[in-house]
C-alpha cells in the first residue's frame, strides 16, 4: 500500500440540556443516572459523537451529521457507541484502524471521575484501540460555565491495516 500510512483526525460536539426529564444523560455510552440529559436526535452522547468525528475526519469520510442524519427515523434516540461502531466498520472498510483516541469532556456537570474508567473501557471496546477520557471544567465561562450543556473534543490517530500473514 502506498502513501503515509498514519493519519489523524479532530472531532469536536457540543450539546446543550434537555428540560425534558425523560431524556437520559449518556456519555462516552455510560449513563448518568438522576442527571438531566441533553438535547439530541440520538441519545446525545457528546463524547462517542466526537470520537466518531475524530475517526472519520482522519479517514477523509462524511462527518457524522452526514453519515447519520438527524432527518433520519433510523437514528432517533439511537446508541451512540452503536454509531461509533458503525464509525469503525466504516474507516476499516477503507482500509484503515484506529490507533488510539483521547478525548476532553468540558462540562461543570456531571463529575466525570466516577465514570471515567467505565466510558474508557466502553468507548475503547467500540474503536478497538486504546481511547482516554479527560474532564475539564470551564471554570464558570461561557455557555459551558453556565451549566448549559456538555462539549467534547476528541483526537484520534488511525493506520492502515496489515494483512495477517499466513
Ligand atoms: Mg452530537
Amino acid at each position: 500500500m502506498s502513501g503515509p500510512g498514519f493519519r489523524v483526525g479532530q472531532g469536536f460536539d457540543v450539546h446543550r440540556f434537555s428540560d425534558d426529564p425523560a431524556r437520559r444523560l449518556v456519555l462516552g455510552g455510560v449513563e448518568f443516572v438522576g442527571e438531566p440529559g441533553l438535547v439530541g436526535h440520538s441519545d446525545a452522547d457528546a463524547v462517542a459523537h466526537a470520537v466518531a468525528d475524530a475517526l472519520l475526519g482522519a479517514c477523509g469520510l462524511d462527518d457524522i451529521g452526514q453519515q447519520f442524519p438527524d432527518t433520519d427515523p433510523r437514528w432517533a434516540g439511537a446508541d451512540s457507541v452503536e454509531l461509533l461502531r458503525h464509525v469503525v466498520a466504516l474507516l476499516a472498510a477503507e482500509g484503515w484502524v484506529a490507533g488510539n483516541v483521547d478525548c476532553s469532556v468540558i462540562c461543570e456537570r456531571p463529575k466525570l471521575a466516577p465514570h471515567r474508567d467505565e466510558m474508557q473501557r466502553r468507548l475503547t471496546a467500540a474503536v478497538g484501540a486504546p481511547v482516554t477520557v479527560k474532564g475539564r471544567r470551564a471554570e464558570g465561562l461561557g455557555a459551558i460555565g453556565r451549566v448549559e450543556g456538555v462539549a467534547c473534543f476528541a483526537v484520534a490517530l488511525i493506520h492502515q491495516a496489515r494483512e495477517e500473514p499466513t
